[in-house]
């Protein structure tokens, strides 16, 4: 059985004393609620790691990066390496989001190599995959899925993947307010899974935990999470407001 996840991706918004704040009224919701059995993420910009550390602490929230570099250290002007990152007290980190593939050069090499980085490092990687809504008109979302599995997790054993989480996010629903139905979600998370039973083998593939995301609300979480093989949500807009993500922790309880 395999506990939902709910991250929230903060994107570049707000400062440390933003996320200070917005840690505090999530974990007062979260306190007050007779809501359990969720695992509880976010993911601030590096600048706010530290204070969302401290201010989590002694809670369910984990905090996550939303990605790093590959070396340890380095001339690398403007990178983060995973020590740095773990370092903080962040224990996850995203990587390859399709706004780091599109609007930063992340490819499925880099993705691989920073996902090594991580586990290395003592990081759980949520490694992101999802097709365009030109490669899904083209009926390629299959074949993209497999492509960018297979290659962002080259060389991980099951035992590591066991512990990894991927998350599902078609690109033409992120940050569009379209998400994909139900169906659509359960579809490709299905095929995810069969892959990773054939590529790792079954006991990894059903630890590994498989998120959704693209425009997950809180009216939409409950039927998306309903789906079988959909075990969590990577949640941007509406992970700013600590209302709204609060209401999508709650929807994915019923799970
Ligand atoms: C994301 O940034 O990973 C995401 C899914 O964004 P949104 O929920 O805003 O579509």
């Amino acid at each position: 059985m395999r506990t939902p996840l709910i991250a929230g991706n903060f994107k570049m918004f707000k400062t440390a004393a933003e996320t200070v704040t917005y840690v505090k009224d999530l974990r007062g919701l979260i306190t007050a609620s007779k809501v359990f059995g969720v695992d509880v993420v976010i993911a601030p910009p590096f600048t706010s790691l530290s204070a969302a550390v401290d201010a989590a602490a002694g809670s369910v929230i984990g905090v996550a990066a939303q990605n790093l570099h590959w070396e340890r250290e380095g001339a690398f002007t403007g990178e983060v390496s995973a020590a740095m990152v773990h370092a903080t007290g962040a224990r996850l980190v995203i990587i390859g989001h399709s706004e780091r593939r599109t609007l930063f050069g992340d490819t499925n090499e880099t993705v691989n190599k920073k996902t090594h980085a991580a586990i290395t490092g003592g990081l759980v990687p949520i490694v992101c995959v999802g097709e365009t809504l030109d490669q899904r008109d083209r009926n390629e979302t299959m074949a993209v899925l497999d492509k960018q599995i297979k290659e962002s997790l080259d060389r991980v054993t099951g035992e590591q993947l066991s512990r990894i989480v991927i998350a599902y996010e078609p690109v033409w629903a992120i940050g569009t307010g379209r998400n994909a139905t139900p169906a659509q979600a359960g579809e490709a998370h299905f095929h995810i899974r069969q892959r990773l039973k054939q590529w790792f083998g079954l006991d990894a593939s059903e630890k590994c935990r498989v998120l959704y995301g693209g425009s997950v609300k809180p009216d939409n979480i409950a039927k998306l999470i309903a789906e079988p093989d959909v075990d969590g949500a990577l949640v941007g807009g509406a992970s700013l407001d600590p209302k709204s993500f609060f209401a999508i922790i709650t929807g994915a309880a019923a799970k």
